[in-house]
């Protein structure tokens, strides 16, 4: 089952402890699609300017990703990201930000996308967000993510978009912004009763907390990386994985939920080993699938 995804493209420059990166890709859209690749057919919608270095067609060379809902704006600049991650790489400021192309206009779904069944509205302006999901007839399962920066300056949008949405992936820190709440199981459930069915919290290398509105939860560690160079882009890849798994078997019921967070889980732990897109490219679905198994006996008793 094809999969569409809309979010940022960006130029991105990061710098951790291990080293940094200038002007790299990424962006939301980026991360979920590489990650997401493993499992289904992605149909991309995004937009660059004139400015964009890379060859996007060339990033997603021998993937199954549909490019024909990439924009390049002449007129427009990329978005542009500048990130720095704290010695112990659990918390990252955000240096500097451009929004560019996320500040014009939404992109716009081309016909032949517009009968897709499973979407991901990756993280950008939520009344993007909104005005894409509005250019899809009839989706059955449509997962959102989002950040602090729209939580705190767009929030009538992101609540208007909550009431679209049938799951929404956020970080802990996120979940408690938006909430209003220090608990994260309260703040979880508070999130809830604003209109999505699913709740996926992100709680980096502490694992994920899915909470249902039927009462179902569900809990997973992290998969215990060893090699952690660069965290960006995995919450991107977390929900590629995840959806990508969704979208693979065309199922969204608590069972395979739970797989779909474990396969997140696992190709998170690859983005995670390198910066920009480097951890995933040369990674095989056989690779995620062995590292699903181990997961799985690491978190049996
Ligand atoms: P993650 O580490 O999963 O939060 O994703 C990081 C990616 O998100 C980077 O590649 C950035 O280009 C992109 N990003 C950062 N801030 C924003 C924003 N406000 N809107 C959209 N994308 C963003």
């Amino acid at each position: 089952m094809p999969l569409l995804v809309t979010g940022s493209i960006g130029i991105d420059t990061i710098r951790t402890p291990h080293g940094s990166s200038e002007n790299c890709i990424g962006g939301s859209a980026i991360y979920f699609t590489m990650a997401a690749s493993f499992f289904a057919p992605v149909r991309f919608i995004g937009v660059v300017g004139a400015d964009c270095p890379f060859d996007i067609a060339n990033v997603f060379a021998g993937r199954d990703v549909d490019l024909r809902g990439l924009e390049i704006r002449t007129q427009s600049k990329t978005f542009r990201w500048t990130g720095t991650y704290k010695e112990t790489m659990d918390d990252r400021t955000t240096d500097a930000i451009e929004l560019n192309v996320l500040a014009e206009q939404p992109p716009v779904v081309p016909k032949a996308f517009a009968d897709s069944r499973f979407v991901f509205l990756a993280n950008t302006a939520p009344r993007l967000q909104i005005q894409l999901l509005s250019q899809i007839p009839a989706p059955v399962f449509v997962a959102a993510d989002t950040m602090d920066l729209w939580i705190t300056n767009h929030l009538p949008d992101l609540r208007e978009l909550l009431t679209k949405v049938h799951c929404l992936i956020i970080n802990a820190d996120e979940a408690k912004l938006l909430a209003r709440q220090f608990n994260l199981v309260r703040a979880a459930e508070q999130i809830l009763t604003m209109g999505p069915s699913i709740v996926i919290v992100k709680k980096g290398e502490s694992g994920s907390l899915m909470c249902l509105a039927d009462g179902n939860k569900f809990v997973l560690p992290a998969y215990p990386a060893t090699e952690v160079r660069d965290p960006t882009g995995a919450g991107d890849s977390f929900a590629g994985g995840l959806m990508g798994y969704l979208a693979e078997v065309d199922r969204t019921d608590f069972d395979t939920l739970k797989t779909a967070v474990a396969y997140g889980t696992v190709v998170a732990s690859f983005t995670i080993a390198d910066f920009s897109l480097s951890g995933l490219t040369s990674v095989t679905r056989r690779d995620i699938d062995i590292r699903l198994e181990m997961l799985r006996r690491f978190t049996c008793f």
